[in-house]
């Protein structure tokens, strides 16, 4: 069989992408001695080389100093949350004012709610795309059964798994965004890889009088985001993803200037009173006037550190050069799965947006008829990605870290395992 990318071809896109040397900056996994050809970066992204030496700075300063840490050391504990946040915020097209590294995904899912979701009689609904991932699902269901008038409501759709496609969003905001109080959608559809335009929905349904913010934990480091620009409300992510910032890292989130008053109700905590005047510790809790407001705790350093690592390298990336990467690896991907499928007569459904606007690093594809031994095949051969019935495979490449070359020996063993 003629291949639709060879492992020369690979070696001279290789040699032709300006990222290519930051994959030296992970570790890569290995079986059998040979490095695995790692897909799953939407799921848990790799390591950095520099996260060790990053949380044994820490360590050694809390050797060094205990809690005098705080105040001493190369990098005082204090305000470490801050080294954070230039990164995040070019990440997300914010200002510095605006973003804040703090909690997990779900928990800044709610107590961005607490604030951005307060139903009315008239406007009760809290709106989102059906089949969200599980966990927003069950979160916006407590959020509405929370709120004597809230009710939730899911846009259904037509995609595969019944989310919605961008049309199905905009017409169910039209259709019902007067009774709307919040939207809160997935900017990139974690099972299908479909990336929504977040500006055209935002305005849509700030157009009706709603509230808007996204959940990224599929898109942040993934798809060029402006969020200050596009106007949205706020957004929260998580950071083990694309970001590859340890399992379970701190978790991140964006409020818009326009909601950093007083006057804006929040779930309060210490670590977002002012600055100013945090220790004298004053009975009555004034907010910070930025999106740090929002904290509750003080910064959990060990996880911030692995996050300073992986952020190090995002820095070192033009952020252009990575979505072109992004866009022609996964062209090379879906080009590959059709020459597969003409090569072969397996029938693969592409469950991703084929057009680059609607789609990130992610390609969702079916093998139809195959069984999970096609699935564990490919991983005793060490192909890292994802698999769900019926036959749904989801594979992600990591601009900072996949090469060409991953996917010319990807082609060959899908080659093999379909005519086996
Ligand atoms: C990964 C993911 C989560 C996980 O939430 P945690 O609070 O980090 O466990 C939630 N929502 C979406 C859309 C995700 O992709």
């Amino acid at each position: 069989m003629n291949r639709f990318i060879s492992i020369d071809d690979a070696a001279l896109r290789d040699a032709a992408d300006p990222l290519a040397p930051l994959r030296a900056e992970f570790h890569l996994p290995t079986r059998d001695g040979e490095e695995v050809i790692y897909l799953t970066g939407n799921s848990l992204g790799l390591q950095p080389r520099g996260t060790e030496a990053a949380l044994r700075t820490e360590l050694e300063s809390w050797q060094k100093y205990g809690v005098e840490a705080h105040f001493h050391g190369p990098n005082p504990w204090m305000p470490y949350h801050e080294r954070l946040t230039d990164s995040l915020a070019r990440l997300a097209g914010v200002k510095p004012t605006e973003v804040v590294a703090m909690g997990s995904l779900t928990g800044n899912l709610h107590t961005l709610l607490a604030s951005f979701y307060r139903p009315t009689a008239e406007r009760p609904l809290l709106m989102c795309e059906a089949k969200a991932f599980p966990s927003d699902q069950y979160a916006l269901a407590s959020q509405a059964q929370w709120h004597a008038d809230g009710e939730l409501f899911e846009i259904r759709g037509t995609d595969p798994e019944g989310a919605p496609t961008p049309d199905e969003v905009l017409a169910a905001i039209e259709a019902h965004g007067r009774r709307g109080a919040t939207l809160l959608m997935g900017g990139v559809h974690y099972f299908t890889g479909r990336s929504y335009p977040i500006a055209e929905i935002t305005a849509a349904a700030q157009a009706k009088g709603m509230l808007v913010g996204w959940d990224l934990a599929h898109a942040m480091g993934n798809v060029p985001l402006k969020l200050h620009e596009w106007g949205v409300d706020f957004a929260a992510w998580c950071s083990y993803k694309y970001l590859n910032s340890s399992p379970g890292g701190v978790a991140g989130l964006y409020v818009h200037e326009r909601h950093h008053g007083p006057e804006v109700f929040r779930l309060a905590g210490w670590w977002g009173h002012d600055k100013a005047t945090r220790f004298a510790m004053p009975p009555e809790f004034v907010p910070e006037a930025s999106a740090e407001a929002w904290q509750w705790s003080n910064a959990p350093v060990l996880g911030m550190a692995a996050q300073r690592a992986a952020l190090d390298l995002f820095d070192r990336a033009d952020l252009n050069a990575y979505r072109a990467k992004s866009l022609a690896m996964t062209d090379v991907l879906l080009g590959m799965l059709d020459h597969l499928a003409a090569q072969t007569g397996q029938e693969i459904k592409v469950l991703t947006p084929r057009a680059a606007k609607d789609r990130g690093c992610q390609v969702s594809v079916q093998f139809v008829g195959r069984d999970r031994r096609f699935f564990d095949y490919l991983v005793s051969k060490g192909v890292y990605a994802d698999w769900r019935e019926p036959g749904t495979v989801r594979m992600a490449v990591a601009p900072l870290y996949s090469s060409y070359r991953d996917l010319a020996r990807l082609e060959a063993l899908l080659a093999e395992s379909l005519t086996k």
